[in-house]
């Protein structure tokens, strides 16, 4: 290995949900280092050109490729930023390296390889409406691009029956608009209709829209591919003008639950 090719690395990197203040300083960090940007299109153009850094924006479904361009672009000694948007590891080119690697020559084994984190899209969505994912919850991907719909169906009508809360990435396509009015009835079957089930679109860019109904009420129309859709558990609820979900299931509630309400019953009286 010559002294440039030990210098080369690749950093796969998450771009938050769309504001600029909610990219990591570490991950700022990498972009202002790296030679090479690699990513899918809308996720390269937010980064700011410069000299001595080359932009290689390409094209959806093509992630092994581009992941294995930056695998060869390291082991020629450029320092490679992958980029995602939220999180790198959530529905993303974290996983998509790894394959690469795992495919690749084993020499690329040996290369300086890191992920750093973002606040993926599901979370960023969560802190808008309030905590509906304070108890335990689940991430789904209803895009069956890579999985058979018959799997997305299971796991979402197991997460509901286990009384997960859920966000699901990837919900609506055009490609597939009939998929997501299944996906409502099989969590209006698991979870009952009752329970609260948010739209968070553009979420952390301008034109922000966040929509809590019940799941009785919801639509398929009211999800797209910019949207992440959060369920709640049968114990979400709303306080004011949040939603969020307590940390206690219902046959566990902490002894300042019942006196609270003890307290308030015995003030009625
Ligand atoms: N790695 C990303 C997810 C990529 S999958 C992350 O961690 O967030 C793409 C899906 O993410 C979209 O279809 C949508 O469901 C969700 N998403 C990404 N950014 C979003 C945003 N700003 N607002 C709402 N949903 C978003």
């Amino acid at each position: 290995m010559t002294k440039d090719t030990a210098a080369g690395w690749v950093k796969i990197v998450g771009l938050g949900p769309g504001n600029e203040a909610m990219v990591t300083a570490q991950v700022q960090e990498v972009i202002a280092e790296a030679t090479d940007i690699v990513g899918y299109i809308p996720y390269v153009k937010r980064i700011p050109e410069r000299p001595g850094l080359t932009l290689h924006a390409t094209d959806n479904r093509v992630e092994v490729e581009r992941a294995r361009h930056a695998l060869q672009m390291a082991a020629a000694g450029k320092r490679v930023a992958v980029v995602s948007s939220g999180d790198p590891g959530v529905f993303a080119m974290a996983s998509a390296v790894f394959e690469a690697l795992e495919l690749g020559p084993e020499a690329w084994l040996a290369l300086d390889i890191q992920v750093l984190p973002g606040i993926t899209a599901m979370l960023a969505a969560s802190a808008r409406i309030g905590a509906p994912m304070g108890h335990d919850f689940a991430a789904i991907n209803l895009s069956d691009n890579l999985k058979p719909w018959s799997l997305i169906e299971k796991r979402l009508r197991l997460a509901g029956e286990a009384g997960f809360a859920m966000g699901f990435y990837n919900p609506r396509s055009k490609s597939r608009p009939h998929q997501f009015a299944r996906a409502l009835e099989i969590l209006r079957e698991a979870c009952g209709g009752e329970t609260l089930i948010s739209f968070a679109r553009d979420v952390s860019k301008p034109g922000e829209t966040i929509t809590t109904v019940p799941l009785n009420e919801a639509r398929p129309e009211m999800a797209d591919m910019r949207t992440v859709v959060i369920v709640g558990n049968k114990d979400t609820r709303r306080v004011g003008r949040h939603v969020y979900t307590p940390r206690y299931a219902p046959d566990c509630t902490p002894d300042y639950v019942s006196d609270t309400a003890a307290d308030t019953v015995s003030g009625d009286v």
